[in-house]
């Protein structure tokens, strides 16, 4: 498969709070996104996963680093052409409900993209909501009504017939079943799987919730702290979870969605405060397996032994 998304030493960083020095959100990530697959980015908040999703749309701008999106230098690119490389580059929201315009008909809200972009008239951009309503398992009827007639797995359908509308080639979907009961959200996840068969899609899948990432993804990055932990495919990831922080959290998946794995690792404290990282391996304060050079000697990244030769991790017991 060719890749559709390219992203090479990316590097976010935000002013501190306290105005002195800087906080790196997202610190020297790489990673390709195959045309067609589905990427999980998973870890606590705070850890960067959204900066890095909304960096690689340029919805913040990167310090520096390369995202190429089927070749084009994302970040070389002036406003006017970026604005037209957008339609190609989605995001589903988490929350639904606060990004559905409350004074817009779905309608109207599910034409403003085409609208936007000059594409079609009236009558197609009509024909286009009726079709994108299909699509995500709404009636043409919902076009009338407004965001508040819909429950909230309704709402996230409509959150990502709007993202579908100028035909992406990849969605950053963003927590987008978090907010919803557990029973919506597999519907909602179906939906997402289905829509990647039928359409083509790419997805860049951001979320916490580690038994979700499993169920929908191909390959899977874990982040602590702005760093890629351990990366690989999906099955290697979740087989021969090597990271002490990667397993600890497939350790918190509940034992029905995690097949039986036994034995939960509470990890000790928070994510540290990313204005102040830990020095050497920044996970050290809460690892269970920490020795004393994890405290002064940043770890390299590595192969896994005996895993796929595409499973790498970021430890000193490699
Ligand atoms: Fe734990 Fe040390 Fe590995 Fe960091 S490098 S994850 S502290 S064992």
């Amino acid at each position: 498969m060719t890749s559709l998304l390219e992203v090479r030493d990316l590097r976010t960083e935000f002013h501190a709070r306290d105005g002195a020095g800087t906080v790196r959100a997202v610190d020297g990530v790489s990673f390709s996104l195959a045309a067609g697959a589905t990427l999980g980015i998973v870890g606590e908040s705070g850890c960067g996963k959204s900066t890095l999703a909304r960096s690689i749309l340029r919805l913040v701008e990167p310090k520096s680093g390369t995202i190429l999106f089927e070749g084009e230098d994302v970040r070389a690119l002036p406003q006017r052409r970026l604005a037209s490389l957008r339609r190609h580059m989605q995001i589903v929201f988490q929350d639904p409900y606060a990004s559905l315009d409350p004074r817009q008909s779905v309608g109207a809200i599910l034409a403003e993209p085409l609208e936007i972009h000059r594409i079609g008239n009236r009558s197609s951009r009509r024909a286009r909501v009726a079709e994108l309503l299909d699509l995500v398992g709404l009636g043409k009827e919902a076009a009338e009504k407004f965001p508040h007639e819909f429950s909230g797995g309704q709402r996230q359908r409509i959150g990502i017939a709007r993202a579908l509308s100028l035909s992406p080639k990849l969605v950053v979907a963003d927590e987008p079943v978090s907010a919803l009961d557990v029973s919506i959200q597999s519907q909602i996840l179906n939906l997402l799987v289905s829509l990647r068969e039928r359409l083509g899609l790419s997805y860049l899948f951001i979320s916490h919730d580690l038994a979700v990432v499993e169920h929908i993804s191909d390959w899977v990055l874990v982040m602590y702290l702005g760093r890629i932990v351990e990366s690989g495919p999906v099955e290697a990831i979740y087989a021969r979870p090597s990271h002490p922080y990667t397993q600890a959290l497939i350790s918190a998946i509940p034992q029905a969605a995690a097949g039986g794995r036994a034995g939960r690792i509470v990890l000790a404290g928070d994510v540290p405060d990313p204005e102040h990282p830990p020095p050497g391996c920044p996970f050290h304060p809460r690892c269970p397996k920490a020795m004393p050079r994890c405290a002064t000697e940043p770890p390299a990244e590595r192969a896994v032994p005996a895993s796929a030769s595409t499973h790498r991790v970021v430890c000193h017991l490699f």
